[in-house]
């Protein structure tokens, strides 16, 4: 379990047991299921891999955490006020999560977050009202007239809506309507903060980020709305400096920075009454608690004791009643819901078959590649390297030129894999071995074949290097003995997963058990089913992934707790074949109908035979109901 750091990033939610299987204890508690044995059972049931599993009662588990710690961090600063978060609905817009987050929200009074008009659409219809006021409805994103409309008739509907303005205009448009419409909006702006993030997605803040308000905007907004005598209605100053911020120091900059702009505006007048601190809460993908960019040096307590003390400083300095805090953590408390389990359809291992010993007659070159596989050993392993890999090339230069064989070429290049091999086995055993070598171990990696698309389901993966954690969720009791790479099924080099977490470094291959082959035929093996894991993939991965070569959504189950039990409340059927095709326009009957004509023609010419033509058809509907991936 170590080769995989599963405690770093997996507590409480995944331990290893004593079958050697992946566990999940949804809730955190002592209450564990078999991920192995859940997979199989879901396979019975027809739901095949690929298949994302997510666990609803994580998600509750998390949502209450994050109240936890800020509640913990209120009593503890004795901060004034109360915190009401907002679940940023960008970060995964599923119906099923949205409105599970909406219900396990209520006893919080935990609201929703949007950042374009679709996603407000969503908002108005799953949000409940609350009597009390007091959940939240923030509306951030680029936004027109027929979205600021929605938002302030929506208002009148009982949502605390908050139209926060990210850029000038909005307001201007806003004002109008409001004045038209005669309802008075509750404004929030969005701060440009000089305080920059880190990491992959650190750029949402300084001069040049997309969104927000330079402070001179700011204080356009201040002097429209004081002529207008509504700066009673600015209510809210947000921020967000970037998702995954890995650097509490930088957290707290921006609090410092925020809360500065808070208090003054305060002071000047406005109707100032929360301060929205956005996203950026982080996920510990790789369990370092480093602040590399696939950790976080710092806990989520951590991150709320500085949200509420750097506040609660700004206010007591300024003596101003502190707000109401709001957060828009999406990956915080989405991202360790889902699993992603795939499954390995086959390995390339570096070619391995010992050669035989040169004859006397054979040429030069493969001589003196034999007699440098003769020679290895533990003293001039480093040496031979450098003869091995010289041999080989003059081989392939000479098979250029003609003075090689194929078959030739064939021999010197299966000494030279043996060399590799040789050397390899030696190196492995060294403490230390020097940079030149580091390329064999490079080519000793092995290629895994996993039925997945990189693009479709871990884009992120693809797109920014990120790392998630990867592992086999059985025959955990058995010591790996492949380092592999993962090359996915479409045709297109960068569908590969060739970096891991490890928690000083990234990894360029993950520790993978050989497959296991079960009809002991070398020529066609049927390998036993072998299962991987990609884990914290809840946040932005399902709909960010694209269909790229036409692979497409994967199957979807939601395990929730129901009566003390962990029951499958709902299957979502990923994609067949004719969904794909329709995306891109083709329709399955027309498509059908073409090929019927193209048999026609066919038996006439007498090139297939009825039977043949029929079963060619048969095929050809049959893969339009199936899955995209291989069954
Ligand atoms: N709020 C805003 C305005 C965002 O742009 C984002 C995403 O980047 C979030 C909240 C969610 O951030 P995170 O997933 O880091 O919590």
């Amino acid at each position: 379990s170590e080769l995989y750091h599963i405690e770093g990033w997996g507590h409480p939610y995944f331990d290893i047991n004593e079958a050697g299987n992946v566990t999940v204890s949804p809730r955190g508690d002592e209450k564990k299921l078999d991920l192995f044995e859940l997979v199989e059972n879901l396979k019975k049931r027809d739901v095949n891999l690929p298949l994302l599993i997510r666990f609803s009662d994580i998600l509750a588990d998390r949502l209450a955490r994050l109240h936890q710690c800020m509640q913990e961090a209120i009593a503890r600063y004795d901060y004034p006020n109360i915190y009401r978060g907002v679940y940023p609905v960008k970060c995964n817009q599923h119906k099923q999560l949205v409105e599970a987050l909406v219900d396990y929200g209520k006893p919080y009074h935990f609201g929703l977050e949007v950042g374009s008009k679709p996603e407000l659409m969503i908002a108005l219809a799953t949000l409940d009202i609350d009597k009390t006021g007091e959940t939240l409805l923030i509306c951030n994103g680029y936004k027109d007239k027929e979205y600021l409309e929605t938002a302030l008739l929506a208002q009148q509907l009982g949502h605390n809506l908050i139209i926060v303005v990210e850029q000038i205009k909005e307001l201007f448009i806003t004002l109008e309507l409001s004045e038209k419409l005669n309802l008075k909006p509750q404004i929030g702006v969005r701060a440009k903060l000089k305080t920059k993030g880190s990491g992959h997605w650190g750029n949402s803040t300084g001069e040049k980020a997309k969104f927000g308000l330079t402070i001179p905007e700011i204080l356009t907004v201040y002097k429209t709305l004081q002529e207008k005598d509504l700066l009673h209605c600015l209510k809210l100053l947000h921020f967000h400096i970037g998702s995954q911020i890995s650097s509490i120091a930088v957290i707290k900059d921006a609090i410092r920075e925020a809360g500065q702009i808070y208090v003054q505006l305060t002071q000047m007048g406005a109707g100032m009454k929360y301060l929205d601190v956005g996203g950026g809460l982080a996920v510990d993908y790789d369990g370092s608690k480093t602040n590399f960019y696939a950790s976080k040096n710092y806990n989520m307590q951590n991150y709320a004791n500085d949200i509420v003390a750097g506040i609660k400083d700004c206010c007591d300095e300024a003596n101003i009643h502190p707000p109401i805090l709001v957060s828009e953590s999406g990956r915080a408390i989405a991202s360790h819901h889902s699993v992603l389990i795939f499954n390995v359809v086959n390995s390339n291992t570096p070619p391995y078959k010992l050669p035989e010993p040169v004859k006397e007659k054979e040429h030069l070159l493969i001589r003196n590649l034999w007699e440098t596989y003769e020679s290895i050993d533990e003293e001039n392993y480093q040496e031979m390297y450098h003869d091995a890999v010289q041999f080989k090339d003059e081989a392939i230069s000479l098979f250029n030129f003609g003075y090689l064989t194929l078959t030739q070429r064939a021999r010197a290049e299966q000494i030279y894999w043996a060399c590799g091999h040789k050397i390899y086995n030696i190196m492995k055993h060294q403490a230390y071995v020097s940079d030149d070598l580091e390329g064999l171990a490079d080519l000793m990696i092995s290629t895994y074949y996993i039925n997945l698309s990189v693009f479709q389901s871990a884009p992120d993966a693809w797109a920014i290097d990120q790392l998630f954690p990867i592992m086999p969720i059985h025959r955990l009791n058995e010591k790996p003995t492949e380092k592999a790479i993962l090359a996915d099924l479409t045709c297109d080099s960068d569908g590969k997963i060739d970096k891991f977490i490890d928690l000083l470094d990234i990894k360029k291959s993950l520790e993978l058990h050989k497959l296991e082959n079960i009809n002991n035929n070398e020529k066609n093996p049927q390998y036993k089913p072998y299962y991987l894991g990609m884990f914290l993939v809840g946040s932005y991965q399902e709909i960010m992934g694209n269909l790229h070569n036409l692979f497409g959504d994967i199957n979807v189950v939601h395990l929730a707790n129901e009566n003390d039990n962990y029951q499958l409340q709902y299957i979502v059927k990923g994609d067949n074949v004719a969904n794909v095709l329709e995306y891109v326009e083709y329709k399955s009957d027309e498509l059908q109908e073409r090929l019927r004509r193209l048999t026609e023609n066919a038996l006439r010419e007498n090139k297939l035979t009825l039977e043949q033509s029929q079963l060619l058809l048969k095929n050809y509907d049959h893969n339009l109901r199936s899955y995209t991936y291989l069954t």
